[in-house]
């Protein structure tokens, strides 16, 4: 309590139930599927290094990161868990090198770059290829493959640890016929790459939502990343997961204003009859978005619902508790177990995922 006020906005991350959605996706996986973590993005902004070391105490087989020094920060924690970096760069070949970090290759041209350098430096590098069947983001296409096997051929020293591809619309029932079409089409791609292989690279496809709805194509791998966080994406085990992260602020200050009053930066906020506000110790610099403002959001405060009222400040945020018995010191639960990621981020049109990754660096991060 005293750390909280001291901090002001914390982020309680429950392990034990990051463990429990660990081992619910593990047992809707076949015995021999491995598990790839996502832990890019500050760990879905849990904290990269205590989900990271947690995680290589539970078994996972793989992690991955967007950058390249995403992977730095956890070799130096002490990961020795191997890790994928989604979206490397030329200049990083020396660090990814250093921290025996596997690059993600998706075009001919950065094979070309990367198995010149592997060559002149004489090393193996292990890589994963990323296929592009419908993203469109990174990735080799379908024109590309002839190019990629004569790669292959002129640079043995570049090993292929991984072929995988990336669903668009794995969540949502509607886009169901393009997942398909991008499991076949990816199906085809990877067995094309393997024809001309005397090894056998790891084959993935799934995120958390391909993992709920497309359980023949688990292949040799899965890549976990919203689910663990306990967020399901697709509805169909919401109750199965239990909430990881609890974001939880303070009251600084109570007033009570007459009518007529206005709340915060522009009058945004309106009292007509008067009222009682909470100022919280929680701003848009937390990470906590500015879209909540006037009504959008709401905390929970004693277990009642207040709404935001006016504009949300970068580091302040006034609540209406016109109705509650509402004190200075009391805690205010922006989400958790009662206030679900998806209901907010609905609420302002958005992904959980945004809601989870905004929160910044000031505020606390606590294990339990
Ligand atoms: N695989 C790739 C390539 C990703 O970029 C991501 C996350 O964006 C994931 C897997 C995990 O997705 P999710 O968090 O929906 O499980």
């Amino acid at each position: 309590k005293l750390q909280q006020r001291i901090h002001g906005t914390t982020l309680e991350i429950n392990l034990n139930a990051l463990t429990h959605n660990f081992n619910f996706f593990k047992q809707l996986l076949k015995p021999q599927t491995k598990m790839m973590v996502m832990v890019k993005a500050f760990a879905y902004g849990g904290g990269a290094a205590e989900i990271a070391n947690h995680l290589q105490t539970m078994g996972t087989d793989y992690l991955a990161v967007a950058f390249s020094d995403e992977g730095v920060t956890l070799r130096k924690q002490g990961i020795r868990l191997p890790i994928m970096v989604l979206n490397p760069v030329e200049e990083s070949f020396d660090l990814l090198r250093e921290y025996r970090l596997e690059p993600v290759v998706f075009s001919p041209e950065f094979f070309r770059k990367l198995g010149n350098y592997a060559k002149n430096q004489q090393v193996e590098v292990s890589i994963h290829l990323d296929l592009d069947t419908g993203m469109h983001r990174l990735g080799f296409e379908k024109q590309h493959l002839n190019a990629l096997k004569s790669l292959i051929k002129d640079f043995p020293e570049l090993k292929i640890a991984s072929i995988y591809t990336h669903l668009v619309g794995a969540d949502e029932q509607e886009h169901e016929a393009f997942s398909l079409e991008q499991l076949r089409l990816f199906t085809e791609m990877k067995t094309e790459i393997e024809s001309i292989l005397d090894y056998r690279p790891l084959i993935h496809a799934l995120n958390s939502a391909g993992i709920v709805r497309y359980p023949d194509f688990q292949m040799d791998m899965v890549r976990l990343g919203i689910g663990l966080y306990g967020v399901e994406v697709t509805g169909k085990f919401d109750a199965n997961l239990k909430s990881v992260s609890t974001l939880k602020t303070t009251i600084s200050q109570v007033k009570t204003l007459p009518p007529g009053a206005t709340v915060g930066y522009s009058r945004k906020g309106q009292l007509p009859q008067g009222g009682k506000i909470a100022t919280l110790a929680i701003g848009y610099a937390d990470g906590y978005d500015r879209r909540f403002s006037g009504g959008k959001g709401y905390v929970l405060i004693n277990g009642k619902k207040a709404p935001v009222i006016g504009n949300v400040c970068m580091d302040m945020t006034m609540v209406d508790v016109s109705e509650i018995d509402a004190k200075v010191g009391d805690e205010a639960v922006i989400y958790g177990e009662q206030i679900s990621l998806n209901e907010l981020a609905d609420q302002i049109g958005t992904i959980p995922y945004e809601l989870l990754t905004n929160i910044s660096a000031r505020v606390k991060r606590v294990y339990y």
